[in-house]
């Protein structure tokens, strides 16, 4: 698969951070899938639910609660990094996250999130479960983190599934080179498309990036291909008001969809980012109750939008 090589450093190429594989997954897509989640994203969402997977390199995550202070990961460390009484248990303008400190701890408080994957070896990882996708009707699905951001990995990785007989789907934020669209309608069977915010500045504030790249690559997908399924977070006080859920419909309207799927928003993005270094502060955010799903389904409804609201 030739794609935009020549514009990406080599490793990229062969090689993409992973921070979690999990099998036998029944939410993200039909069937039974393995949902691969790529680690690195360009958006830094106020609500997050994986802000683990924002940075691309592999970093180091400090579950404190599971602390018994034995600090055995104290001489393990080839980087003199570890510190009792730091908040994270280290010291990370010395950390290489080399991950040694995690496998000295018998208590699971240190763990290495992302590691990099070949290629053939992610292929065989995914392929060894083809039967039970075959069965249900499902396959693989690219989470992130942005899955894009590795594009010659996951449009191969595609390829290679495609030829195998296995279905494949990937989640997206949308912002990524838009020389892309077409090799991904002709690369996936199918695409999740987040569509966070209808103002571009209003995305701005909310994901550090306006939404102009990502209204537009959604335009053009679904040109493109069929089975592109926009979602929306639902997030009180950042995109649920009446006007983004008119300006939103009719967004979906010009790409000539009827649906939408929208996913509450929940507050177990907070608690893996206290575990990680980050600048950013956990939200603020109460999850949306029953009534106010229901109110965005009935000004999506009025729109001429068939709102799904996932739990
Ligand atoms: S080895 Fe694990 S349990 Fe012991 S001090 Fe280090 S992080 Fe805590
Ligand atoms: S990941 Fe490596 S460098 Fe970082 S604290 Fe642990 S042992 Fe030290």
């Amino acid at each position: 698969m030739n794609t935009l090589k020549g514009t990406l450093p080599q490793e990229e190429t062969s090689t993409a951070m992973v921070f979690d594989i999990q099998r036998f997954s029944l939410h993200d897509g039909p069937g039974v899938r393995t949902t691969v989640f790529f680690k690195g994203c360009p958006l830094r969402c106020l609500w997050c639910q994986n802000p683990e997977s924002w940075k691309r390199p592999a970093e180091m995550a400090f579950y404190e609660q599971r602390c018994e202070r034995c600090f055995a990961c104290e001489p393990a460390c080839p980087k003199d990094a570890i510190v009792r009484d730091a908040k994270h248990r280290i010291d990370f303008s010395r950390c290489d996250a080399c991950g040694d400190c995690a496998a000295a701890c018998m208590n699971e408080a240190l763990r290495t999130i992302g590691k990099p994957w070949l290629l053939t070896t992610l292929f065989e990882e995914i392929v060894r479960d083809k039967d039970f996708f075959l069965d249900s009707g499902g396959g693989v699905t690219l989470s992130g983190g942005e899955p894009f951001l590795y594009p010659d990995f996951t449009l191969s990785l595609c390829a290679m599934l495609r030829q195998a007989g296995i279905h494949t789907l990937a989640e997206t934020c949308g912002w990524f080179d838009s020389r892309l669209c077409e090799l991904i309608a002709g690369s996936l069977d199918a695409v999740f498309f987040d569509i966070k915010h209808a103002s571009a500045s209003a995305h701005k504030t909310l994901t550090g990036k306006d939404n102009g790249l990502i209204i537009k690559n959604f335009m053009a997908l679904c040109e493109l291909m069929k089975d592109i399924q926009p979602r929306m977070p639902i997030v009180p006080g950042c995109n649920d008001d009446e006007e983004n859920i008119r300006a939103t419909a009719t967004i979906l309207r010009k790409a000539g969809k009827q649906s939408i799927h929208c996913l509450p928003y929940h507050s177990l993005g907070n608690d893996k980012l206290m575990r990680i270094q980050s600048s950013q502060a956990p939200a603020a955010i109460q999850p949306p109750t029953p009534t106010e799903l229901e109110r965005v389904k009935t000004i999506f409804k009025e729109e001429g939008i068939h709102a799904v609201l996932y739990s």
